[in-house]
């Protein structure tokens, strides 16, 4: 069985030392193991990134984004296998997997911009004869720590912009799927990146501590769950680092009296259960403005699950696949349980699924659960699965109240045909990204992603113009050249213009 190493300084190495094991989902087999870096391999790869900066760093823009115009290219003609490496080790289905790497792919396509985005301001005149400019210089060697399940997309938010901004790179992949990542990192060698630019370290706790700690490290990117996120920000900043963490979330979508229903479902259906939940931006409940459109809500998402079907990744027809592990499975099934035992309705119960030559996958079937209310364990948490939970609200007031006073404030979206309510619930809503009628409000390469209150610990959302500024300090230069024929007095008040 192949144990998955650590890609450093353009070399793909395999120490000696720890590993876990990498699942099949569907299956329930190991299919691999992959290295678990020490702090002293963590430390090699740091070496090797500061060593190649000083030369990267002073490369031309215009040229790291030629190797991105390459890496795109080579993203293009792999799309196969990585969507084969994805759904391997996470389970997502074939389609999903293309969805992941294409939005990928768009931060690639973003990041080629670079000659343009890293322009730079000027003011000419400031003050006579005096021009000044604020110009966008690279941090250093900076690092991103990735969560399982978006292993191309979410290291495709960090890295083409870190690398572009002119800083070099120490990944670490979530060790629950680390084959895409390893893998597409591969490409961007042979698209012509430098050695020891980008440095991929497998690992857990053991790696990313070094990382935190390592006086070298100049920023962090963390994407992952609130109480990881959480102690990566408290401990990077603490060190004085910079640091972007992005947590998990809890998103809700409201249902007005007036909304297209038959669109809605279709939508909420995607939204849910797509990638078995597994998205952070997952729409998980449902709050139904009346009751009138609570039962019929009910009534047609119930109707529409029965036709749901999931599987293994290889087969194109299925919606969705497997959650990640065991205990994830086990942890899912509790959720639903304490709902249940809290007192609301399982209208459609997938804790017992049975999928024909796949008996020992970790399978939970599409749930819906109904009279959901806001003390409910299963409403607190991030349930992370294929689990949607109606909750039934008289006003919108109301909806947008619960919404407001939940922890999480990733993604929300309202259903609704009236401009008035919709521009009311984006202007007033505690939540960083919004859906007007649409179920996954995830930015585009050319805007940022990034939630409010404990989905997102740090100022600069990921990507796009918040990346270029995440990647980057400002540096401001002020410049006269005085003229040799004209003596000046010394100047001891603060200078002005006067
Ligand atoms: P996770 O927090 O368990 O792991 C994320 C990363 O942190 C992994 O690389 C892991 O190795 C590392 N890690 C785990 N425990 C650690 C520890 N004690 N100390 C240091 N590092 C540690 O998250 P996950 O299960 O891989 O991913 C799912 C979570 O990620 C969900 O909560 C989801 O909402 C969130 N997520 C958020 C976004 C977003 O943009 N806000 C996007 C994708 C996923």
């Amino acid at each position: 069985m192949s144990t998955i190493g650590h890609l450093i300084n353009g070399q793909l190495i395999n120490p000696d030392g720890r590993t876990a094991a990498v699942f099949n989902p569907a299956t329930g087999e190991v299919q691999r193991h992959v290295a678990l870096a020490s702090t002293l391999t963590v430390r090699e790869a740091i070496e090797a990134a500061d060593a190649a900066f000083p030369a990267w760093r002073d490369t031309p823009p215009v040229k790291r984004a030629r190797i991105m115009f390459r890496f795109k290219e080579l993203l293009e003609s792999n799309a196969q296998q990585i969507c084969t490496l994805i759904g391997q080790e996470h389970g997502k289905i074939s389609h999903d997997a293309a969805g992941e790497l294409q939005r990928g792919i768009e931060n690639v396509e973003y990041a080629c911009g670079a000659p343009e985005l890293l322009k730079g301001e000027h003011s000419r005149n400031v003050g006579p004869n005096i021009d000044s400019w604020s110009e966008f210089q690279s941090l250093g060697v900076v690092a991103g720590v990735t969560p399982f399940n978006f292993p191309v997309m979410v290291p495709l938010w960090m890295v083409p912009m870190a690398l572009v901004c002119g800083n070099c790179f120490i990944l670490k992949p979530s060790e629950r799927t680390p084959s895409a990542t390893l893998f597409i990192a591969q490409l961007l060698h042979e698209a012509g990146l430098p050695p020891g630019v980008l440095n991929v370290v497998n690992g857990d706790k053991e790696a990313v501590d070094a990382l935190l700690f390592d006086p070298r490290i100049q920023a962090v990117s963390f994407v992952g769950s609130t109480p990881i996120a959480e102690y990566i920000y408290r401990t990077a900043s603490a060190q004085g680092k910079r640091c972007q963490a992005l947590g998990g979330a809890k998103n809700h979508a409201i249902v007005m009296p007036d909304a297209d229903l038959d669109n809605a479902v279709n939508s909420l259906l995607g939204a849910a259960f797509g990638s078995s939940g597994e998205r952070c931006m997952a729409l998980s409940v449902a709050v139904a403005v009346g009751d009138a459109v609570a039962d019929a809500l009910v009534g047609k998402l119930a109707e529409a699950m029965q036709g749901l079907k999931f599987g293994a990744h290889d087969e194109a027809s299925n919606d969705f696949g497997p959650v990640i592990t065991a205990e994830h499975r086990s942890k899912v099934v509790g959720y639903i349980d304490s709902a249940e035992m809290q007192g609301a309705r399982i209208v459609v119960d997938g804790r017992s699924p049975r999928v024909a030559g796949y008996e020992n996958g970790f399978f939970v079937g599409a749930t819906l659960i109904d009279g959901v209310t806001a003390n409910m364990q299963s409403y607190r948490a991030e349930i992370f699965g294929p689990v949607l939970q109606i909750i039934r609200v008289k006003t919108m007031d109301e909806a947008m109240q619960l919404i407001n006073n939940h922890e999480y404030g990733n993604g929300t979206c309202i259903y609704t045909r009236d401009g008035e309510a919709a521009r009311y619930f984006s202007d007033r809503i505690q939540v960083g990204m919004v859906g007007i009628n649409i179920p996954l409000p995830v930015p585009v390469a050319s805007h940022s992603f990034g939630g409010w209150k404990r989905s997102l610990f740090g100022d600069l959302h990921a990507y796009g113009p918040d990346g270029v500024r995440f990647y980057t300090r400002r540096k401001t230069i002020t410049q006269r050249w005085p003229s040799a024929n004209v003596r000046e007095g010394a100047e001891f008040s603060m200078p002005t213009l006067k």
